[in-house]
């Protein structure tokens, strides 16, 4: 996508539809003005610079400093928050399925290795599955706006534990947030992200 002139896309279901995973208000305050923000800075610092006219995956590769934490908490946000749906399948096929059993030894044993990652990420951050060239699957944990496009890898699947994303719901609870999410992951739309 062309950051130029960066846009907030508009979630494409309705802001009470993932509670009790994500409550309305987390929706709104998350997506609504933190991602919103994150955006409206982007564009801000990359205005007249060489970044203007880059794809914003590329900016997030090779800018550093306040470009990179924009650049990479806006697509880091929307990559997030278009993983969700209230009604997806909620567990994965086909070949995501086979390449979870192979690297995680079950889809039950990957949610726990996920989950586990997150909670243990201390701060602020960003727990990631990304594939690599082959195919393989990597869960990795990134602080503050990291990402896994600067591993040279691709990501399919990533949850927020800044406290912003859990703290009006869970408070302190990262644990009981981050494992709430999967009964809104859609595995259609994170299966897509594999092929
Ligand atoms: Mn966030």
């Amino acid at each position: 996508m062309k950051t130029e002139v960066f846009t907030q896309p508009k979630l494409p279901y309705a802001p009470d539809a993932l509670a009790p995973a994500i409550s309305q208000e987390t929706v709104d305050y998350h997506y609504g003005r933190h991602e919103k923000a994150y955006i409206e800075n982007l564009n801000k610092l990359i205005e007249g610079t060489e970044y203007a006219d880059m794809d914003i995956e590329d900016i997030i590769r090779e800018s550093e400093g306040p470009i990179f934490n924009n650049a990479s908490q806006a697509w880091n946000h929307i990559f997030y928050f278009f993983t969700f749906s209230p009604d997806g399948p909620t567990e994965p096929e086909g070949e995501l399925r086979k390449a979870i059993d192979r690297d995680f030894g079950s889809f039950d044993n990957f949610k726990k290795e996920f989950v586990d990652a997150g909670v243990k990420l201390f701060g602020s951050g960003w727990v990631w599955l990304s594939r690599d060239q082959d195919g393989k699957l990597f869960i990795t944990q990134k602080s503050n706006a990291g990402n896994p496009l600067t591993d040279g890898l691709t990501p399919i699947l990533t949850f927020d534990v800044w406290e912003h994303a859990y703290y009006l719901d869970y408070q302190n609870r990262r644990a009981e947030a981050l494992n709430k999410l999967w009964d809104i992951v859609d595995w259609e739309i994170v299966g897509n992200r594999y092929q």
